[in-house]
């Protein structure tokens, strides 16, 4: 099979294979597309059962980068990289310089930060081989924080619009994974009063949040039908399917796990059974603003009063979608292209 003709190929501008026979690095690197400029995105490290789910997560995280970074204004375009390995297991610094070589032979038309399986650490290994990335110590540093913040905010900007509820306190929130981004958000959750019913398939984690959070917990496979009002997906993508959509009890699904749809058509039928879905580029923007504004004009509190902003945005899309009966995704989808084609013709005129 051609690239050309792959599932989830959007018109990717360049996608690239890499592999390195001395440290065992195999990795993807998928650049979507560079209007806004040349592209940016993280690398995830993950053990997929096959090359073609590699590539699949590749495409579909390299587009949703696109449509995201669209929407904060960013000078990156969409990309996103794969290092197909177990991260526990394979994850070596020898292996991090390679792919910080791959990185490098791009020359520029591909910058990396983190994401699952990579941490702030990791970066500086990459780092020690190409200066196309972000995210590093010391400088803009680890994304997860942010990105935890604005999806505090998302959620009560989903809260607001179908609840008509300004605060999460007394609101019951379903989170599964919690991670770097799903610990972070339970704590802004927690201390907003709002209860928590939490699973992970890693045990310390779930621990964690009891003993500290007051969180409920419940098995991982117990976590899509939990009795809330929210539902949030800080774990991995394509949860939502044929299967899990009529097992939801939440009114609202607003979570930071990047491509939550197992298709863009979930979101329809999602919007038939009255669940308000936060598209998730836009609620998980947190650290992708926070990232490309590295530089040295760099300011924290600006970059954290601009993440606040994602209520706004969300609560702009959910009126658009109420208002023009499409579903939530549709809406993203259609003002993040507008955004780009903006861009585009702007850049013709010049
Ligand atoms: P992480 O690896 O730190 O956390 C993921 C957590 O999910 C882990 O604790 C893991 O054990 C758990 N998990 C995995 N499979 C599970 C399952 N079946 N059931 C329950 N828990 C499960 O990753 P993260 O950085 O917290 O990112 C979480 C999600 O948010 C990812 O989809 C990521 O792409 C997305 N995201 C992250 C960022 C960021 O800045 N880190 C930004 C945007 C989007």
């Amino acid at each position: 099979m051609s690239i050309f003709s792959a599932p989830y190929f959007h018109d990717h501008e360049q996608v690239t294979h890499f592999q390195d026979r001395e440290t065992g690095l195999r990795a993807i690197i998928a650049i979507h597309d560079t209007t806004l400029g040349p592209a940016g995105g993280g690398c995830r490290m993950y053990p997929y059962k096959s090359d073609d789910d590699a590539l699949t997560d590749a495409l579909r995280l390299s587009r949703a980068m696109t449509y995201k970074l669209a929407f904060i204004d960013s000078k990156f375009g969409g990309g996103k990289s794969v290092i197909i390995g177990d991260p526990k297991r394979d994850k070596t610094p020898a292996l991090l310089r390679a792919f910080g070589r791959c990185v490098e032979h791009l020359g520029g038309r591909y910058t990396v930060g983190e994401d699952v399986g990579i941490s702030v650490e990791d970066m500086e290994h990459i780092h020690q081989e190409t200066d196309y990335c972000v995210g590093l110590a010391g400088k803009s540093g680890d994304t997860s924080p942010p990105t935890s913040y604005g999806v505090y905010r998302g959620i009560l900007a989903a809260v607001k619009h179908k609840l008509g509820r300004d605060s999460v306190d007394g609101i019951t929130v379903a989170i599964q994974g919690l991670g770097a981004v799903g610990f972070g958000l339970a704590e802004y959750l927690a201390k907003n009063g709002a209860n928590l019913v939490v699973a992970d398939i890693d045990q310390d984690a779930v621990t964690r949040a009891v003993d500290i959070l007051g969180a409920k917990a419940v098995a991982p496979d117990k976590i899509i039908a939990a009795t809330a009002e929210v539902l949030a997906p800080c774990a991995l993508g394509g949860i939502i399917d044929d299967a899990s959509v009529p097992q939801i009890k939440a009114s609202i699904i607003a979570g930071a796990a990047n491509n939550q749809l197992l298709e863009d058509s979930h979101a329809a039928a999602l919007a038939q059974r009255g669940i308000l879905f936060a598209p998730d580029y836009i609620i998980n923007a947190g650290g992708a603003l926070n990232a490309s504004s590295e530089g040295p004009d760099y300011d924290k509190d600006a970059v954290y009063e601009r993440i606040s902003g994602i209520y706004d945005t969300l609560i702009e899309v959910f009126e658009r979608a109420d208002k023009e009966g499409i579903s939530t995704v549709e809406v993203a989808n259609q003002m993040a292209e507008e955004r780009i084609e903006s861009r585009r013709q702007s850049k013709n005129r010049c």
